[in-house]
Formats: structure tokens, sequence, C-alpha cells
């Protein structure tokens, strides 16, 4: 998957970040995705281009590989971000919140019937559904 020297392009390497990233930056691969910016001057050039300095970059994956955990996919959207929280699970209060919304809408579906006491499928709980139903 490594192709020769000289014809390292960034999308190559976004690549590789983006394995790495699945894989919750793994020791060999980190220190593959620092090293690189090192021997390969293409590849420093295209890092230049692509985040103004090689610093941070490094720092970054660093950081990532130290603390995996934070490297993350929200199962809402499918992006990729990273958690500030160990439990968070979304990348935005709009997934978590759209979210939330979808699994009431589904559960009112399923259970509604049986969350609401006294309830029978009538004209009169579809419409007690609607208003609980924020
Ligand atoms: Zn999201």
């Amino acid at each position: 998957m490594q192709p020769p020297h000289g014809t390292f392009t960034w999308q190559d390497f976004q690549l590789l970040v983006r394995k790495a990233w699945q894989e919750h930056f793994p020791p060999a691969k980190s220190i593959l995705l620092i090293s690189f910016s090192w021997g390969n001057q293409e590849v420093v050039e295209a890092m230049k281009l692509m985040m103004d300095q090689v610093h941070p970059y490094q720092e970054a994956i660093l950081f990532l590989h130290g603390q995996s955990w934070r490297a993350a996919f929200c199962p809402k959207c499918g992006t990729r971000f990273v958690k500030s929280k160990p439990q968070q699970r979304f990348c935005s209060e709009k997934c978590f919140r759209e979210n939330r919304k979808a699994n009431k809408r589904a559960g009112w579906k399923e259970h509604g019937a049986e969350w609401r006491p006294n309830s029978k499928k009538t004209k009169t709980a579809k419409k007690q559904i609607k208003r609980g139903d924020k």
C-alpha cells in the first residue's frame, strides 16, 4: 500500500491517517506517521501546504496515540471527531439531539401504548402521543 518514494501525495498520506484513526492509533502506525514527515521532503512540502506547519500535526498524532479513546466516529453522521469526554458518543450537540429525537420517536412508535398508563390504541391515544412527542 506504500507507494514508491516520490509519488507519495498528501492524499496517500490522508489515507494513512484515516486508517490509523480507524485502528485507534496503534504504536507502529503512529511512529510511521510521525517519521513520514521527516524522511520524505515531498511529504513535508505537501504537509506544509496542507496544514501550514509540521509540528502541530505531529503533536496531534502523538496526542491521539496517547489518548486513542478520543479518536472516534460519530454514529449519527459518520464523521471523524475528537472526543472531549470518554463517554461522549456524538460529534456535536446537533447529532446528539437528532439521535435522541429519533430514539424517542422509535420508542414511542414501539412502546407508546405500554408506556402510557391506561391507554389503548385509540384515537385519543394517538392524539396524546403527538402532544407527548417533544
Ligand atoms: Zn455527527
